[in-house]
């Protein structure tokens, strides 16, 4: 058998201290998951169930070192967003709460680059996210941590600098869904495979960026990482 042209090359991430590499399978996200979040985007942060959106596995960007994307086409407001990123090691449907955790291979910090001008525009036109979430290098994302070798956190300080100055800080203990809650409600909907990746989604002060930025992301425990865009 052969391919009529040539197939993309796989998607993999780092994993901390180690030479192998994490395959991405799909990537989901959580939105609207940390209620002052909410409110700036003029949302309710009531506790309704999560919803999520996805990112093609393209979209991944290793930034395990420090990485550049490029300023996307279309948009004059290009925003960060810093997240704890849950990368599935095992699948299945239907998945419990209380068994979640062991679904998960381990954990990173990702950002969930968005245009936000196309994405405000599809929500209040009742159109689909994509052209706002789905594009090209949309999601940085650095080495794996391994819960083998960290657990799974409940509490870390997860912050975003942009040119040194800071723009995002907050606690993951905040998230209105849990990583195993996430974990649960996504899987009620599709089943996890082996390789996703969840992106939990974002705190406050979310806001844009321009060429030639520098972010760096932190999250307590995983370490940080560095994205400048391009020029
Ligand atoms: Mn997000």
């Amino acid at each position: 058998m052969s391919y009529v042209i040539p197939p993309p090359a796989p998607r993999s991430l780092a994993i901390h201290g180690s030479r192998d590499r994490f395959p991405v399978n799909r990537i989901f996200c959580v939105g609207r998951n940390y209620a002052a979040h909410a409110r700036e985007m003029g949302r309710d942060p009531d506790r309704e169930a999560p919803f999520f959106f996805m990112k093609p596995a393209q979209a991944a960007v290793d930034a395990s070192v420090p990485a550049t994307i490029p300023y996307p086409p279309r948009t004059n407001n290009f925003h960060h967003e810093v997240e704890l990123v849950v990368a599935i090691e095992k699948g299945g449907a239907d998945i419990r709460v209380e068994t979640a955790l062991s679904h998960v291979y381990g954990y990173a910090i990702g950002l969930d680059m968005t245009r936000r001008d196309l994405q405000l525009e599809a929500r209040d036109k009742g159109r689909p996210w994509e052209f706002g979430k789905a594009f090209a290098a949309s999601a940085p994302i650095g080495a794996i941590h391994r819960a083998a070798d960290i657990g799974h956190p409940e509490h870390a300080q997860i912050a975003l600098t942009v040119n040194g100055q800071p723009r995002q800080s907050s606690d993951i203990d905040k998230l209105i869904w849990s990583v195993a809650e996430s974990i649960a409600q996504l899987s009620m909907y599709e089943a996890l495979e082996p390789g996703d990746l969840i992106m939990t989604g974002t705190p406050e002060g979310v806001g844009p960026v321009k060429p030639g930025d520098v972010m760096v992301g932190s999250i307590a425990g995983l370490g940080s990482i560095e994205v400048r865009v391009a020029n």
